[in-house]
């Protein structure tokens, strides 16, 4: 086996999260990394290893495709197939390791080990927080250092209404409950505007829609610290706001993200019951699915490329479009809302990307150069921050097609000018795995890259789609 030894930061090659090879829709057998056991208990990884690929031609290409089939143990894809020369990864099984290590060697393609043993990088992710039994770590300032449960993030989101909702100041912060999510759990949106009598144009910010994406909802909540923190110090927040209502949803699909929490770190979808069937071998379990993919489940071109039609799958569509209730409130809160929308933003997890519309076809949409003058921008704020590189362009030349995206359904529906899914952090080091330590570094540069971007939109503030 031909094994990279570059660091792997040099791969600077394509593919996110978000952007699957083509389906093959056969037997709807689930993965049993994310199967949920049938008692409800932790599912575990040890020995489980997440390679990283890199297909030379379309021969290997085709080949690493047909794994995302495999009847017997799927893989869990990490990073989808696209084109040769762009990685993928893959998480593979204790029992299927051996096998797919021949596989590899034999048909000569480059890869690299990006994680040996997946339970053990889960433990170190995790081991560091603070202890949330402990008060002293429940205060303001701790919250960005550990990944904070669904319940702990409503909690700060009501300590941010309290602590800057004021009218002296002129400084309105409100949490509004949008809708219920399958499992009954309350879907937020925290609004925050100014008392100016300037009419206001508004921002979108959200994420938690693929529950493994940890990074993502404590970014947007920095993010909206940063902003509530810097009213009347700042003069550019000061500006952003007078210009601005922003509103932020943070955690979007918090019954998949509870279920990664307690029982399967790598869960993906949200989790509402499905009725086809799967048949998984090893657990002997036949029932329903569980679960659609939130982010190819918008009314946009939905179902027309890089989304599954198989339940079973991480990137099931679902039945129909807007199925899912989260999905459903969400676009509704900002359909309602789209004449005064200027920007919408998505932030997932991982690989480094700040990228437009469409998601659907390669085709670019109608302001793509806006779009990617200002994508610029932030990107280029953010790397001044740490260093951290990030790619901009359109999600489906980045990466590959996958239709029923929301960034799509902003800008092709709701008419929104600016739309952008953020891929954060890392470039795969850790993967879904980012340690704690990262949180904050990840919120200082994405907050200097949203507040770039809102700089340069107070001067687009009239744009429209073209
Ligand atoms: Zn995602």
């Amino acid at each position: 086996m031909r094994w990279l030894v570059v660091v792997l930061a040099c791969v600077a090659l394509s593919v996110a999260e978000d952007a699957p090879g083509k389906k093959v829709e056969s037997v709807p057998v689930e993965n049993v990394v994310r199967e949920e056991t049938v008692d409800g208990q932790q599912v575990h990884f040890d020995g489980y290893t997440v390679y990283r690929l890199v297909p030379q031609d379309t021969s290997q290409l085709q080949y690493i495709a047909s794994l995302e089939t495999d009847q017997d143990v799927p893989y869990d894809f990490w990073k989808h197939p696209s084109e040769p020369g762009k990685y993928v990864d893959i998480n593979v099984a204790p029992q299927k390791k051996e096998k797919f290590e021949k596989e590899i060697e034999a048909r000569n393609i480059t890869s690299a080990v990006l994680i040996p043993d997946l339970e053990q990088e889960i433990r170190n992710c995790t081991a560091n927080g603070p202890n949330p039994d402990d008060p002293s770590d429940r205060n303001h300032e701790s919250f960005f250092l550990d990944y904070r449960s669904y319940g702990e993030i409503v909690k700060h989101l009501d300590l941010l209404v309290y602590k800057y909702n004021s009218k002296e100041k002129g400084l309105l912060v409100e949490k509004h409950k949008i809708g219920l999510s399958s499992e009954k759990r309350d879907l937020f949106v925290l609004q925050i505007t100014t008392a100016t009598t300037n009419p206001k144009k508004s921002i979108w910010l959200d994420a938690g829609m693929h529950a493994r994406e940890w990074i993502a909802p404590p970014t947007v909540m920095y993010i909206v610290e940063e902003l509530l923190k810097g009213y009347r110090e700042d003069g550019n927040v000061t500006n952003i706001l007078n210009n601005f209502t922003i509103y932020a949803m943070p955690m979007v699909n918090p019954d998949g993200y509870e279920y990664s929490r307690t029982v399967n770190r790598m869960w993906r979808k949200t989790r509402s019951v499905q009725r086809g069937f799967s048949l998984n071998g090893l657990l002997g379990r036949v029932g329903g699915c569980v679960g659609v993919d939130p982010n190819r489940n918008f009314r946009f071109q939905w179902g027309s490329a890089g989304a599954s039609t198989n339940c079973a799958m991480d990137t099931y569509a679902g039945p129909s479009a807007f199925s899912e209730p989260e999905t459903h409130a969400m676009s509704d809160f900002i359909y309602i809302r789209r004449e005064h929308m200027l920007a919408y933003l998505t932030f997932h997890a991982y690989s480094q990307m700040w990228m437009t519309p469409w998601g659907y076809t390669n085709a670019l949409p109608p302001n793509y150069n806006k779009m990617m003058e200002v994508a610029d921008k932030a990107t280029r704020a953010l790397t001044r921050v740490h260093g951290t590189r990030y790619r901009t362009g359109s999600s489906t030349n980045l990466l590959y097609a996958a239709s029923g995206g929301s960034d799509d359904w902003a800008h092709g529906v709701a008419k929104i000018p600016y739309s952008y899914t953020v891929e954060l952090r890392d470039d795969g080091r850790y993967g879904f795995v980012l340690p704690t330590s990262h949180i904050i570094p990840t919120g200082e540069e994405t907050w200097a890259g949203v507040k770039a971007m809102l700089q340069e939109l107070v001067h687009r503030r009239d744009d429209k789609v073209e």
